[in-house]
């Protein structure tokens, strides 16, 4: 798969050291130390030995059609997309792993496909119950692997659930419950969002979410030496229905401010036709909801307040717009409309705006000032 040769590969069909270096300007790239992918057939006489490590057109093609349309380099969500296929395949093919060691933290969550935010590259990382060690191509800590290991593409790796909690010490408690409702997400819905998005959720989901919780995460919390009382808060509000991981840092966010009853993608109906779907809604008075008989999922708690406005957040943590172009743009200016004709405070966050909680409660606040007096029980982590 992916065309993968090692030094000594290279090496011994006759390539010299100074025509792999020349060749990573052409058609072989260097995925880690000693570690290269063959991405073209090349036309040049002294590569042609290349092609007998060729064992996947499909990644031929891919750079081929990357080169004629020069999009890589337009689309920055492909670019990086490229990247962290990149970064997995680096670790997939690192060829001096040593016994006992089992691929976690980041490097872990990039194999899961856990999304995260601003990771630097750095080295590989293994936990390993005999050793420690670090270059600047793998970091191997000591630590016990337990019951939370699995072969994941023929990787030794912490499952997915284990690495989404080794995320919160790692990368911080927001990344953390981020990894973490991905993977409860997953566990729930399956991968394919396209057929999530068909379906809609099912209407009992919210019922099977404290026994998923538990089924994925007692393990690993049961076994962490330090920080369980924080992963634990954590694990009580994980929700299957964020959508990104932009969400994923909303719902903590709201919970940190003390708003606990937002709740998330609801369907609005204008009539009986089927309006818009809220990323978080607090519902208001029960006077509206008897007006447009909206909501798909179980009613929150209304906020005290009588005759305001139920407030729904947006949060634009996707290529919406660049996917959608113009006519989603309309689209979406006709519903925030008609939201606002059916008595709905509507406020919409970019994404750098759910990355603080400063940021975000100014903003909140400046927008909807009435939800100050419903915060109770800030989470605190
Ligand atoms: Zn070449």
């Amino acid at each position: 798969m992916f065309n993968i040769a090692y030094y000594q590969d290279l090496r011994a069909a006759g390539a010299s050291s100074a025509l792999i270096r020349e060749s990573l300007e052409c058609c072989l790239l260097k995925l880690g130390r000693g570690v290269y992918s063959v991405i073209r057939r090349c036309v040049n006489a002294r590569h042609l030995m290349y092609a007998q490590f060729i064992d996947d057109d499909e990644w031929i093609r891919y750079h081929e059609e990357q080169a004629e349309r020069g999009q890589q380099a337009r689309d920055p969500a492909l670019q990086a997309r490229y990247r962290e296929h990149l970064n997995r395949l680096r670790i997939l093919s690192y060829p001096s792993y040593r016994s006992g060691d089992a691929v976690w933290g980041i490097s872990a969550a990039y194999l899961h496909r856990i999304r995260m935010f601003d990771v630097p590259r750095g080295p590989i990382t293994v936990i390993n119950p005999r050793d420690s060690s670090r270059t600047a191509e793998i970091e191997r800590r000591r630590r016990p692997t337990c019951d939370d290991v699995e072969m994941h593409e023929g990787a030794v790796t912490t499952t997915a659930a284990r690495t989404a909690v080794d995320l919160i010490s790692l990368l911080g408690p927001a990344a953390g419950f981020a990894a973490m409702e991905q993977v409860l997400r997953r566990h729930l819905l399956g991968e394919d969002e396209d057929l999530i998005f068909r379906l809609g959720y099912p209407p009992q989901l919210m019922d099977d979410v404290p026994g998923a919780v538990d089924e994925l995460f007692a393990g690993p919390l049961s076994r962490m030496t330090r920080g369980s009382v924080r992963a634990k808060k954590l694990a009580k509000l994980v929700s299957p229905l964020s959508e990104s991981y932009a969400e994923s840092r909303t719902s903590l966010l709201l919970h940190q401010l003390g708003l606990h009853e937002f709740v998330q993608q609801v369907t609005v109906f204008d009539g009986r036709k089927q309006l818009t779907r809220l990323d978080f809604l607090l519902k208001g008075p029960s006077r509206l909801d008897s007006a447009d008989g909206d909501g798909s999922l179980p009613a929150a708690r209304g906020p005290g307040a009588r005759g305001e406005p139920r407030v729904a957040l947006y949060v634009d943590g996707t290529q919406k717009y660049a996917d959608g172009g113009f006519d989603t743009m309309n689209k979406e200016s006709r519903q925030h409309n008609r939201l606002l004709a059916m008595g709905y405070k509507v406020i919409r966050f970019k994404f750098n705006e759910v990355m603080s909680l400063f940021t975000f409660r100014q903003k909140l606040f400046s927008q909807a000032p009435e939800l100050k007096q419903l915060c109770d029980r800030h989470l605190l982590l």
